[in-house]
């Protein structure tokens, strides 16, 4: 079986991204773009190690987020792309694996199948590019002006990794030093080599500019609904607590904490969404510390630990079941109550309300029941 390494590019300094960072160091979900490159190809079967080209600024960072990953070495690499990759093949030399893939550092989304296709393809050829179809109708221009047409026959995108015979892309590369040459395909083309395509892949994008790396975040993210139900039974009292409000009644709820029954609901369907437990677990009836708590305690809790997971709370939407207190006077309020918990736009939170037409305990007036369901952008 043939020995493949892989060769990342990330020695540039990436003027077009702005911010301090280089763009290859930024984070992206809480793990840095080169990172999550390194995992790519540090994690998949078929290569034996790992070279990336860094700038020697970047020695310090680059160390730190290679931490755990066996088999790979950084080099320093040089003032053009070009010269980078010339470097690293160096370094690879004396290891000279029969296969090299050269892949940029900001290709974070990089798949295991795309490295497997590309792998695959260099049974019958020297060179292989991952090639994506042109889409976009292509005008040349001058200056804002457009100047003609270009038809998109037989145009493709080269996408990273590219993939060659070790030996080849190297004397390619030592003999074309120099030349201001955009991939390692034109440095094959040039030397007079032949490279062929498979298919790329739409979703390995390089991140170029913030906008880029926003774009890839939302799409990273997902969307997941918890569900909150709760009851509690009347009382003596005067008032019940309800969307943290408290709202004029003939009896009281019975409950440990406030027995706010729809911020309980809620407060379980947040957690619920992120796989968090129950409001019971994080806020035992059994720990005299709960007894009489206001619950917005525990809903903010429940939506604190969701923000440390990186979510957000997309929409709140609670459905109070009861005959009496009627509810519809206190919506609005209720729903800037549980607003102002949470800190989220009034927009984000619904509240209802509905009978049971005297049908079961709400019916019968014995208690109050919520229900609650959460999405939540993680
Ligand atoms: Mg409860």
């Amino acid at each position: 079986m043939s020995t493949c390494a892989a060769l990342i590019v990330a020695a540039g300094r990436g003027q077009r991204f702005g911010g301090n960072l280089p763009k290859q160091y930024a984070p992206l979900k809480g793990e840095r773009l080169l990172r999550r490159t390194l995992r790519a190809f540090c994690g998949h079967p078929a290569i034996n190690r790992v070279v990336v080209a860094i700038h020697p600024d970047d020695a310090g960072i680059f160390a730190e987020l290679a931490q755990g990953f066996p088999n790979v070495t950084a080099v320093n690499g040089g003032a053009t792309r070009q010269d980078s990759v010339r470097l690293g093949l160096e370094a690879l030399s004396s290891a000279a694996p029969d296969l090299v893939l050269i892949h940029d550092g900001a290709r974070p989304m990089v798949s295991a199948r795309l490295i497997a296709s590309v792998i695959e393809g260099l049974r019958a050829s020297d060179g292989i590019v991952p090639a994506v179809a042109v889409i976009d109708t292509l005008k040349r221009v001058s200056g804002r002006e457009i100047g003609e047409t270009v038809s998109r026959d037989n145009l493709v995108r080269a996408q990273t990794p590219q993939g060659f015979r070790f030996p080849i892309i190297l004397t390619a590369h030592r003999a074309l030093a120099g030349e201001a040459l955009t991939d390692d395909a034109a440095v094959m083309e040039r030397a007079g080599h032949r490279v062929a395509t498979v298919p790329g892949d739409e979703a390995n994008i390089k991140v170029t500019t913030m906008d880029d790396l926003a774009s890839l975040t939302a799409s990273l993210s997902e969307t997941r609904i918890g569900q909150g139900f709760d009851v509690h039974r009347f009382g003596p009292g005067d008032s019940v607590m309800l969307c943290g409000l408290k709202v004029p009644h003939t009896h009281g709820l019975v409950g440990h904490s406030d027995a706010d029954v729809a911020l309980h609901a809620a407060t379980d369907a947040i957690l619920g969404a992120f796989g968090a437990g129950d409001i019971g677990q994080h806020f035992p009836p059994s720990d005299e510390k709960w007894r009489g708590a206001s619950s917005d305690r525990f809903l903010r809790h429940a939506y604190e630990l969701l923000r440390e997971r990186g979510g957000v709370l997309t929409h709140l939407d609670l459905t109070i079941i009861c005959e009496r207190p009627k509810v519809g006077p206190h919506r609005a309020a209720m729903v800037s109550a549980i607003a102002r918990i949470l800190d989220v736009e009034e927009h984000r939170v619904s509240v209802k309300a509905t009978t049971t037409e005297g049908l079961g305990f709400t019916g019968r007036q014995e208690g109050i029941a919520a229900q609650a369901v959460a999405t939540v952008r993680l």
